[in-house]
């Protein structure tokens, strides 16, 4: 087990609706509002963000810079798991010239337009059967989830090769969530992020533990099943999923348990 390096910092008022980080490995902060998450990747050679979040996780951003002594400015690029609207959150409100955003050339249209996305069901119909997830979903409402603006990528991320960002981490295309979606295995802190294409927690339907999201955000669950298999990382000391707590049981378990659970 990996210990967790901080302990998780509030910032005020309820749980859920207010912005929080922690440190979950040396150099990796998990910046998390309304059950979403998205981590800051601190290299020697700059800073990262994996995924923008909601744009109410901005508070936890600033807040982080400021423990590292660090600025926006400092930040050198923006790499997408994919261009879901939780997860472009804060990009719009971050972009400078400087700043590169990333994204897999499956979901670059989707990036630009984060709401504009294909699904197996109508997400109406989860509140009503798994009534227990609505104080989230509100929480992500009330983080701005409604009011989210696309961003154009500046470069695209290719399945087996290092993404041009500090850390080189290496790129693994995961379809079925999005038809871009992809997961990063950063090998030095051995921390592999999985997105939405293998979470802890599925906003939809409040279940915990290794699994796909339900079929209210997911393009295509079987081909989503099929996709795990690309991070059996033997490596990754930690899994860091775009919904939930991280896993530290090992990529192999987290997938055997993911498939098992199933389709939603
Ligand atoms: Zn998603
Ligand atoms: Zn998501």
């Amino acid at each position: 087990m990996v210990r967790v390096a901080t302990a998780p910092r509030r910032l005020g008022g309820m749980d859920g609706f207010t912005a929080q980080w922690s440190e979950v490995v040396p150099g990796v902060f998990r910046l998390g509002v309304a059950r979403v998450n998205c981590y800051l990747v601190v290299d020697e050679d700059g800073l990262t963000l994996v995924d923008a979040g909601l744009p109410g996780t901005r508070r936890a951003l600033r807040s982080v810079l400021e423990h590292l002594g660090a600025t926006i400015e400092d930040i050198e690029a923006i790499m997408f798991t994919h261009g879901h609207f939780d997860h472009v959150g804060m990009a719009r409100g971050l972009q400078r010239t400087s700043m590169r955003m990333l994204v897999h050339p499956g979901d670059r249209r989707l990036l630009r337009h984060p709401y504009r996305y294909a699904r197996e069901s109508s997400p109406l119909v989860y509140p009503l059967r798994y009534p227990r997830t609505v104080p989230g979903l509100l929480a992500m409402t009330w983080n701005r989830a409604l009011f989210v603006g696309g961003v154009a990528a500046t470069a695209e991320l290719r399945h087996g090769e290092p993404a041009e960002v500090p850390g080189r981490p290496t790129v693994l295309w995961t379809p079925g969530h999005t038809n871009g979606h992809c997961g990063f295995f950063f090998e030095r802190p051995g921390v592999l992020f999985t997105g939405d294409a293998l979470v802890t927690l599925d906003p939809y339907t409040g279940e915990r533990g290794p699994r796909i999201i339900a079929g209210a955000a997911t393009a295509d669950s079987d081909r989503a099943l099929q996709s795990l298999d690309v991070f059996a990382e033997p490596d990754a000391r930690m899994l860091l999923p775009g919904h939930g707590e991280p896993w530290t049981g090992g990529a192999a378990v987290a997938i055997e348990r993911a498939r098992a659970a199933g389709r939603r």
